[in-house]
């Protein structure tokens, strides 16, 4: 008997049809006499609906009611799927964040979970019950409802899995698993029978939404086993491990993307110290995260442009924030642009060959594509171009580090 978390993501909870697959799926593994624990996702759709109501209401919103919106699409599907298991013979209740809880910290929108307090759930899958517990939700230290960043029922799952000890975390989808590059813009992708920690951290965090980047953290942190199954087909997936279980290792693993990118350039920027302090120090205070950052040569040694990334969504506040520290950075001019996307090649082959940096770009130029920002770190290379060339980028790159399948 082992004990196993399953996670449905929104297309596997789409209607309740997909509930009814998603409800055989957990049935077959009760009735291999396995304890099992299911979270969900809201149904496909469902939570961009919810962020879209809160937009209209306001741009600049109180994260805390935006959390209180936005975690109710999974409140409905833990009691649909709840309802269909009892329906057909499997014993099933319903856990919302807080009753378990999922304690988590206070930041709103993005929350981090501190810890889950595994007592019920396990008394629960002990007496042969299943909890289906709503995910991408918890509960913060200000005692109000946190969500946990879009993507974060991924990070529900292997949490719980953590908690209560599971031998397995399924996390079904509407692929078979990981792949090369997103199978859904390059039909040549190959599917991975297995991926590292390291490297699927990478794919993640560079926009390979297949799994949130905390939940490829936090299995890491646990040696957590994820599995990445399709609940629409009966094909093993993709197995998620430590580096030491894969035996040969290619140089590059996969291509990523992401158009949730927006770029802000700073035009003639005061060349002195602790400029960059008091740019990024309002930032971070505010939870914007910065990702890509370049500052270019000073020709006078009085002025510099300095551009960086951060999410589209937190745009509107990057600006509003930069323009409210006027004063302390001292700037002529603040560009922005959401039309731009970031390519990357993740592998830890890179560590130990040189020359992967160099064909991405020369690859990029053999199909005019400008490089506007560069980062690199030790298994990953990443640029921002226009967002019109993603495609085209994604496929270039992939065949040229020879992924596509039959290469
Ligand atoms: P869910 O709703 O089940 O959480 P997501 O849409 O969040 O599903 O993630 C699955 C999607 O991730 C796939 O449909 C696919 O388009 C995308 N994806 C991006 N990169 C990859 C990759 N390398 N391998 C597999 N899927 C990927
Ligand atoms: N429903 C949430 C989202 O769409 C969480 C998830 O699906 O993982 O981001
Ligand atoms: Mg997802």
């Amino acid at each position: 008997m082992a004990r196993i978390v399953q996670k449905f993501g929104g297309t596997s909870v789409a209607d309740i049809e997909r509930i009814k697959i998603a409800a055989e799926w957990v049935k077959a593994e009760v009735e291999a006499d396995h304890q099992v624990a299911v979270t969900v996702s809201a149904m496909a759709g469902v939570t961009d609906e919810l962020v879209g109501y809160v937009d209209m209401v306001s741009s600049l919103y109180d994260a805390r009611e935006y959390d209180v919106v936005v975690s109710a699409g999974e409140q409905v599907t833990s009691g649909l799927l709840a309802l269909v298991l009892q329906n057909i013979g499997v014993d099933a209740r319903s856990w919302l964040g807080w009753q378990i809880p999922v304690f988590t910290d206070s930041a709103h929108g993005k929350a981090r979970i501190s810890r889950i307090k595994e007592t019920q759930l396990v008394e629960c899958m002990e007496k042969g019950q299943v909890p289906v517990i709503a995910g991408f939700q918890g509960v913060g230290m200000d005692n109000r409802v946190t969500t946990l960043g879009r993507g974060g029922t991924d990070t529900s799952a292997v949490a719980l899995a953590a908690a209560v000890n599971a031998d397995r975390c399924d996390i079904y989808t509407d692929v078979d698993g990981i792949y090369t590059t997103d199978p859904r813009i390059v039909p040549t992708a190959q599917k991975l029978e297995k991926i590292t920690y390291e490297e699927m951290l990478e794919m993640a965090s560079v926009g390979a939404k297949v799994l949130q980047t905390r939940a490829v953290e936090m299995a890491m942190k646990y040696n957590q086993i994820v599995q990445v199954r399709s609940s629409f087909s009966n094909k093993p997936g993709t197995l998620v491990v430590n580096e030491e279980e894969i035996v040969e290792q290619e140089l590059v693993s996969g291509i990523a993307y992401s158009r949730d990118e927006a770029k802000i350039t700073l035009v003639k920027v005061l060349d002195k110290p602790g400029v960059a302090a008091a740019i990024f120090g309002p930032l971070a205070d505010a939870s914007i995260n910065v990702d890509m950052i370049v500052q270019s040569v000073s020709e006078d040694g009085e002025a510099t442009n300095l551009t960086f990334t951060v999410a589209t969504n937190d745009l509107e506040r990057t600006v509003t924030t930069i323009k409210s520290n006027y004063k302390e950075i001292g700037y002529e001019k603040i560009i922005s642009d959401s039309k731009v996307a970031k390519v990357s090649v993740v592998g830890v082959g890179m560590r130990t060959h040189a020359g992967v940096a160099q064909k991405m770009f020369q690859t990029l130029a053999e199909k005019s594509i400008n490089i506007q920002v560069i980062s690199t770190s030790e298994i990953k290379v990443s640029v921002l171009i226009d967002e019109e060339y993603t495609e085209l980028a994604v496929r270039a790159l992939h065949s040229a580090y020879g992924l596509d399948s039959g290469q």
